[in-house]
């Protein structure tokens, strides 16, 4: 089979770059190994709602229509709204369909799949950054008495032990578990590390609504200082609530968490934490510090200060004066572990040379280092919003225009 583009993935960014080529009349399929928002129905728990606001569920040629602007959409209410954008702008997509390989061939790429090969001019890897859950090397070391379980498997309290529970990872969804398994009556101890703090609003309007208008979700890739570092900074703290509540480590600890610092390692059934606990709170106060300044300034140069309530802080984060540094995993206490240590993507198909030694795709801004190739949905792959569904959009529509250049210089040297 032969099509000018073949788009590996039928999530929101291979639905919007579907969008994209369709507008510019481009010949594609758009391969995906189950359904439509496999991720969203399959691959997420079962509370999960969005932690960015419904109005921005934009995706080219769409948007959230519904009458809850401001609330936060169930994961399956998301996967519906994929689905439904995917009819209506008649995307190609031909569902399961696992794409097994991806290799160049003289005049662009064969993308082998259970279903057969497509030859294609060029390729759009949007098979999503959060495949696999990422697991420290230690994680062997927990004693077989402690049941461990990753944060793409756990649906719900009910699948764990009735007793205690460490969570490791205290981004956005290590937060999210933690405090769900605390409200279940559990004892719960949560390994926190590097994290993003992040009130759910200030100043009367949502924290996504300031980073929105003050520029910070469209920073671009090209202007931060140091890029590779930008595109590991782990989510903010953050989740969606008819209550609209804020999920930092002071809410937690008030439902009756226990922190204690990154678990560093796991030796003769002992789980050591790291002694910078204090320290990973104080730099991500200073963090969330600096975000609100950057907000407070924004709100006077466009003129906005006067409409919205007074600046205010946030009280710094309550940590113990002597966090512990030790567990001892063989004593019961904690009967599950909870891995919030983040997601990787799974690339094991790609035959091109375009991984670097961490195992992630070459590229600059989506443009892969392999012509005619370009890559969607990973974090602050040309924005800082890259990682998100209004990301998606904005990337796109930037990529198809590298992609259609490339085609049309395919073309004219073709007919030279
Ligand atoms: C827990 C969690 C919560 C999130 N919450 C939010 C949020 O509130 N708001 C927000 O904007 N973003 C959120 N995100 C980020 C992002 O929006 C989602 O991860 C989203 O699913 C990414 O879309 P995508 O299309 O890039 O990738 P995916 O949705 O993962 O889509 C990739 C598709 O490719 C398919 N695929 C993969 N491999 C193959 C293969 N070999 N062959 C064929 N098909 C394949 C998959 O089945 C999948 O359907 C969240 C992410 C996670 C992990």
């Amino acid at each position: 089979m032969r099509t000018t583009t073949v788009v590996l993935g039928g999530g929101q960014s291979g639905l919007a770059m579907s969008h994209c080529l369709s507008a510019r009349s481009i010949d594609h399929v758009v391969l995906e190994r189950n359904e439509v928002a496999n991720s969203w129905r399959r691959d997420r728990w079962d509370s999960l709602r969005l932690l960015t606001p419904n109005w921005q569920c934009r995706l080219p040629g769409h948007a959230y229509q519904g009458d809850d602007p401001d609330g936060f959409m169930m994961a399956s209410e998301v996967a519906d709204f994929l689905a439904e954008y995917a009819k209506r702008i008649g995307a190609p997509v031909i569902g399961g369909t696992t794409v097994t390989s991806v290799r160049r061939t003289e005049d662009g790429y064969a993308v082998g799949s259970d279903q057969g090969e497509w030859l294609c001019t060029a390729v759009v890897v949007a098979t999503g950054a959060f495949n696999v859950p990422a697991i420290p090397a230690f994680a062997e070391a927990v004693p077989s008495n402690v049941t461990t379980i990753t944060a793409m498997d756990y649906r719900n309290p009910d699948q764990l032990g009735e007793g205690g529970v460490m969570v490791v990872g205290a981004s956005a969804t290590g937060v999210q578990l933690a405090s769900e398994i605390r409200r279940s009556g559990r004892e719960v101890v949560l390994s926190v590390g590097e994290h993003v703090r992040g009130p759910r609003s200030y100043r009367g309007q949502d924290i996504h609504w300031w980073m929105e208008v003050a520029g910070v979700l469209d920073e671009r890739y090209d202007e931060v200082d140091d890029i590779v570092r930008a595109r590991r900074v782990p989510s903010m703290q953050l989740a969606g609530s008819d209550e609209r509540a804020t999920f930092d480590l002071n809410a937690l600890t008030a439902m009756g968490v226990k922190l204690v610092g990154r678990l560093a390692g796991v030796r003769d059934g002992q789980a050591q934490f790291s002694g910078s606990l204090r320290n990973k709170c104080e730099l991500a106060d200073l963090k969330l510090g600096r975000l609100l300044d950057t907000i407070d300034e924004w709100a006077v140069t466009s003129g906005q200060d006067g409409s919205v309530s007074a600046p205010h802080r946030f009280e710094p984060t309550r940590v113990d004066s002597s966090p512990r540094l030790g567990l001892d995993l063989t004593s019961g206490e904690i009967e599950t572990i909870v891995w919030s240590t983040g997601f990787r993507p799974d690339y094991s198909w790609l035959e091109v040379d375009v991984l670097d030694q961490k195992g992630m795709i070459r590229h600059d801004g989506g443009v892969v280092d392999s012509p005619g190739m370009y890559l969607l949905g990973n974090p602050f792959l040309r924005r800082r919003k890259s990682s998100f569904i209004d990301g998606s959009r904005a990337d796109a529509e930037d990529l198809i225009v590298e992609l259609s250049a490339y085609l049309d210089r395919r073309a004219s040297s073709s007919t030279r």
